[in-house]
């Protein structure tokens, strides 16, 4: 079985570690068939126009299209190096979803050439769950059923964006809500889900299956088993398995674990070539 790690940040964002040459090194090591750069791209156009930073050579800077290039041009040169020592190296980006990214989606995409756009929810009302202290304000100050609301309704706009690939890690609240919310955060009914599966169905939108609890030492996937269960039943595609690593030693953490999971369900995940 080649196996494939589609959710990779390398030392773009300003919260990872390892160049994309030190990815594709360890990947090699890991003999992973392939591997999907996907850093941040928080653009919010809730806050300013270019709310969000990069790293680029090792300073921070504002994330201009220029970086967007730059990134670009390192990710073709692992492609072309990498590729006749067995290795496909892919281009993405993980675009952060708030109300009205949609334009910026469309302006990248016309812009730039990714093989694998995936947006990701992680923050609701101006703030950013995914934070702790955030969280702590997020979670804190709603009931679960305002914050369930608010969610839902903000997954079903990520999925009628259609400038994405795929949608990451979709019950990713239940990782941060769970300690002001309690365990009913992740029971939610299953039927919330589906007319958000419908229009990915036929919008032609997958899902990613996000291994990142694994790199904490942890096991299970997000979203959970049942929810994917859920999806596939519904006709979604699962289109990658992804460790969301931040530095070259999380690389392919429960990569093996969600192929064999997709294994038993006899679904391949369908990922560009
Ligand atoms: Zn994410
Ligand atoms: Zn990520």
């Amino acid at each position: 079985m080649i196996l494939s790690d589609f959710h990779v940040h390398p030392d773009f964002s300003i919260d990872a570690a390892g160049s994309v040459n030190e990815f594709c090194e360890k990947a090699l090591e890991l003999r992973l068939g392939a591997i999907c750069f996907t850093t941040h791209y928080d653009y919010n156009p809730a806050l300013d126009k270019n709310s969000g930073y990069w790293k680029c050579k090792g300073s921070k800077v504002k994330l201009t299209d220029e970086v967007v290039g730059s990134y670009l041009e390192e990710i073709e040169i692992a492609k072309n190096s990498f590729r006749e020592r067995g290795l496909n190296v892919y281009s993405g980006i993980e675009i952060d979803y708030t109300p009205g990214t949609e334009k910026e989606a469309e302006r990248l995409r016309s812009l730039f050439k990714f093989d694998y756009v995936l947006g990701s929810i992680h923050c609701i009302e101006g703030l950013v769950f995914s934070d702790m202290e955030q969280a702590k304000e997020y979670f804190g100050n709603r009931t679960l059923a305002q914050i369930m609301d608010d969610y839902f309704n903000l997954l079903r706009m990520s999925a009628e964006c259609r400038f994405f690939d795929a949608l990451g890690h979709l019950d990713y609240f239940a990782r941060f809500g769970q300690k002001y919310c309690g365990d009913e955060i992740n029971n939610i009914d299953i039927k919330r889900f589906a007319p958000v599966f419908e229009i990915l169905r036929k919008n032609g939108i997958g899902i990613e299956l996000n291994t990142s609890p694994y790199k904490r030492g942890e096991t299970g996937f997000h979203p959970s088993k049942k929810i994917l269960e859920e999806a596939i039943n519904s006709g979604v595609v699962i289109s990658s398995v992804g460790s969301d690593c931040h530095s070259p030693d999380e690389l392919g953490k429960g990569i093996k674990e969600g192929y064999l999971f997709l294994g038993s369900k006899k679904i391949i995940p369908k990922h560009p070539v």
